[in-house]
């Protein structure tokens, strides 16, 4: 087995014998400044970097210069992404598993856990609340069991939630965050107009991953490794990756991470959409302090810091597993997705109180959608539902070339100043209304083609008068 990008063999692309030699090689140089600064220089054309450099920097142990690394992320992420955050949220569909993962409660050996499954009602119950919260973009979660759970069930489900239209509420994109499956079934789910097709490597170090995987399907460190390649060949061209920081040693997994993108970028000619960033949490059963690897909030940023220059054209996810302090901070440094008045309960969002039974792992961050938005508009981020790319067919290397050409800057900061005015028109509190009125008329200032500007203007004000779902 020998390193090679191209390879469709998971040991090939996420070569044990690479990495090591890549944290070896940033070892020795983490004091080197000479390096990290020429570095640092080339990651400032914002094209990337290989994962051996970006190795160097996440070693680098030079207090200035890891000021420098915080600041070239603060940038990129400027202008990438504007001041601009997408707001999703999970939702359960079932918490049947036949897997045997040792950090998740659904594992299928957990005979003290509530199962449940919803039903196509259950589901249209949960997407009117959410509606009602004002989302419109949703990441649906399933455990693995080809009985309870098929892909028929799966795909039903993505049809009850498009379907349904609560007052002027709408779901306008579905990401799929299901286990590992073959070709055709990714065909089915790009068919269903899915969004992004997420799954995360938990660990990419394979004997770590076939301790914490002993039984399922899942076990299968190589079916699952590839399984991005057969989403990419079944169709599907937005996919989204991610490590479970606290598996394994962080070092080993942000470089496996980096591979898998370069070998995506590679053999299909346009790496993921989106990387999430998940530390363990504690669950049912699950105690993060016995995992030896965990990382502590500083080593996090870090991290963030560091994707954020290694692939400035990929978005950054982090969900509400982390806390309001460490949300912000990694906020400026690289995220661009965050979720929001979440729920990892099958059926939750229906019940009055926080359900706990069914629960997958606990929140950090408990705020409603509401005072997410405006905590974030406090902080001058423009919160945004928008859903225009994906709906215009700009996915995949399309919508990578645009955004290396910069010419998405001119759609996606009035799209997301539209979605944010419908948020505001149909479900703000009068507090969060106020903020983000006022947020609107100075960010209008802020689109650089005038005709774009006062075509949104007369959006915004037909947005008043009842009219909803513009974009560019
Ligand atoms: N069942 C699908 C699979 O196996 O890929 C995906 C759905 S699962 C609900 C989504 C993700 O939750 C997993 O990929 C895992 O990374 C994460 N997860 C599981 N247990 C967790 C825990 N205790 N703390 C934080 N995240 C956890």
């Amino acid at each position: 087995m020998s390193y090679d990008v191209k390879s469709n063999k998971a040991e090939d692309f996420i070569n044990d014998e690479e990495i090591l030699e890549t944290l070896d090689y940033a070892e020795k140089h983490k004091t080197d400044s000479a390096l990290i600064e020429s570095i640092l220089e080339e990651a400032s054309h914002c094209n990337g970097l290989s994962h051996r450099k970006a190795a160097v920097l996440l070693a680098c142990e030079v207090p200035e210069l890891n000021k420098k690394i915080e600041d070239l992320a603060k940038e990129i992420k400027l202008k990438f992404y504007g001041n601009r955050i997408v707001l999703f949220a999970p939702l359960y569909l079932s918490n049947y598993c036949i897997n045997g993962c040792a950090y998740c409660p659904y594992h299928g050996t957990n005979k003290h856990i509530a199962r449940k499954k919803l039903t196509q009602e259950e589901i249209k119950a949960e997407v009117i609340a959410l509606q009602n919260m004002g989302h419109k973009r949703l990441a649906i979660e399933s455990g693995e069991d080809p009985v309870n759970n098929p892909l028929e069930y799966i795909l039903e489900s993505i049809k009850t939630i498009y379907s349904i239209k609560h007052k002027n509420g709408a779901i306008r994109r579905v990401n799929v965050n299901i286990a590992a499956t073959e070709v055709p079934e990714y065909t089915k789910l790009k068919d269903a107009g899915i969004g992004t097709y997420i799954l995360f490597q938990e660990t990419y170090n394979k004997k770590r991953y076939e301790q914490l995987h002993p039984t399922g399907p899942k076990s299968n460190y190589a079916y699952h490794t590839e399984a991005m390649d057969r989403a990419m060949q079944g169709g599907i061209d937005d996919v989204g990756c991610g490590v479970l920081y606290g598996l394994g040693t962080y070092k080993y997994e942000f470089v496996g991470q980096l591979m898998h993108a370069e070998h995506l970028e590679a053999s299909h000619g346009c790496g993921p959409h989106t990387i999430s960033v998940p530390r363990l949490r504690a669950a049912d059963g699950i105690d993060p302090s016995l995992y030896p690897d965990a990382i502590d909030d500083e080593t996090f940023a870090k991290i963030v810091a560091c994707i954020r220059i290694a692939v400035p054209y990929t978005g950054m996810i982090v969900s509400t597993r982390e806390s309001q302090k460490s949300r912000e901070r990694v906020l400026a440094l690289g995220v661009s997705q965050i979720s929001g008045g979440s729920l990892t309960s099958v059926g939750g969002y229906c019940e009055e109180e926080r359900p706990e039974d069914t629960t997958q792992f606990d929140v950090s961050d408990t705020r409603s959608l509401d005072e997410v938005l405006n905590w974030l508009m406090r902080m001058n981020y423009v919160p945004s539902f928008c859903t225009a790319c994906y709906r215009s067919g700009r996915t995949g290397d399309r919508f990578m070339h645009l955004v290396k050409s910069g010419e998405i800057a001119n759609c996606c900061h009035p799209n997301a100043l539209m979605t944010l005015k419908e948020y505001l028109e149909d479900y703000a509190t009068p507090d969060t209304k106020k903020i983000g009125d006022a947020l609107i008329e100075k960010e209008l200032l802020t689109i650089p083609n005038p005709l774009v500007r006062d075509r949104c203007i007369q959006y915004l004000k037909e947005e008043v008068n009842g009219k909803r779902d513009f974009r560019f």
